[in-house]
């Protein structure tokens, strides 16, 4: 059998092709694909949209990031506007994989994915990011806090495509957070991560937005811990409220990179640490 390939050179091509084959594989960067590839069967037909013009774009207005599917990791890391405002995303690119799967793989691969350990989930839900799909009936953006259903399940029709996420920029006085934690600095398979955008006015939390990965079958907001933290004195208060509402809160995954009390251990540890404010602050400059 040979298998069919296009490389549309237009979304609208792109759309055709989807609607026409939704069984053929949609190939990004290949850095997820490509590690299974030969223990798959082979797809009827691939729909290559590497490079793919009209996704592949960063654009930054005065309140909000737009990311196209199709930029790399790379690219993400170094623009500067998400290097300063929305710098959870940032670091969660310089911590996937290394270099070279930083030039190849993308945003709309680790989205299309939505692993419990993609590593720009947790920043993707703590920034309150919002996923643009398109197919040939139309365009819609879903709150990516509901895009991921369960393990690698996610509301992507079967004639959709992943066209770019959306990010509000956050103001001054929210501090942001992020860390990610695995076996050694690079080309490193995350054993917990996390992501926050903690809102504080006078020394008190007024709101936040908590979102950890490897602790579920999916990336997670943590809403119980976001609403334990409210009126909360940032610091020590504030931090063992997290702490606790953590406890309570997740089912971690236990399998062959981490236990599921470790992650525990560390999910607590590192929740408390962001609101403890110690060591790992970016703030949002505006
Ligand atoms: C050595 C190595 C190290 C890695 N390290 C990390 C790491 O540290 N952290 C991490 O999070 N990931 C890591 N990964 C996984 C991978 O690099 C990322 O998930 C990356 O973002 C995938 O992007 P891609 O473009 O290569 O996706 P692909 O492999 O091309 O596609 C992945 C999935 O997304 C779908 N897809 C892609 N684009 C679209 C679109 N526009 N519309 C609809 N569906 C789409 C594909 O159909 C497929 O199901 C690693 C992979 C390797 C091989």
């Amino acid at each position: 059998m040979t298998t069919a390939y296009v490389r549309p050179r237009s979304l609208r091509e792109a759309l055709d092709t989807r609607a026409a084959h939704p069984d053929w594989m949609v190939l990004a960067g290949g850095t997820d694909l490509m590690v299974t590839a030969n223990h798959k069967p082979e797809p009827a037909g691939i729909l290559d949209l590497w490079r793919l013009e009209e996704l592949c774009f960063i654009r930054a207005d005065r309140d909000k990031v737009s990311i196209g599917a199709g930029a790399t990791w790379w690219e993400v890391e170094n623009h500067a506007v998400i290097g300063n405002r929305l710098t959870p995303l940032a670091a969660a690119a310089r911590e996937i994989g290394a270099l070279q799967i930083q030039a190849r793989g993308t945003l709309g691969g680790n989205v299309g994915t939505s692993s419990p350990v993609g590593d720009s989930l947790p920043a993707l839900l703590a920034l309150d990011a919002e996923i643009e799909v398109a197919s040939v009936r139309g365009r819609r953006r879903i709150p990516y806090s509901t895009y991921c259903t369960g393990y690698r399940t996610t509301l992507l029709a079967a004639d959709e495509l992943i066209v770019a996420a959306h990010l509000p920029l956050p103001g001054s006085t929210t501090s942001l957070m992020w860390r990610k934690v695995g076996t050694r600095r690079a080309q490193s398979i995350s054993k917990v991560m996390g992501a926050a955008a903690i809102t504080v006015d006078g020394g008190t939390v007024v709101s936040a937005r908590i979102a950890f990965g490897a602790i579920a079958n999916r990336p997670l907001r943590l809403e119980a811990i976001e609403a334990a933290v409210v009126g909360q004195r940032i610091g020590s208060q504030a931090a063992e409220a997290a702490r606790m509402a953590m406890r309570s809160s997740i089912t971690p995954i236990d399998d062959v990179r981490s236990t599921a009390s470790y992650r525990r251990e560390v999910a607590e540890n590192l929740v408390a640490r962001f609101f403890g404010q110690r060591g790992m602050i970016r703030r949002a400059a505006s």
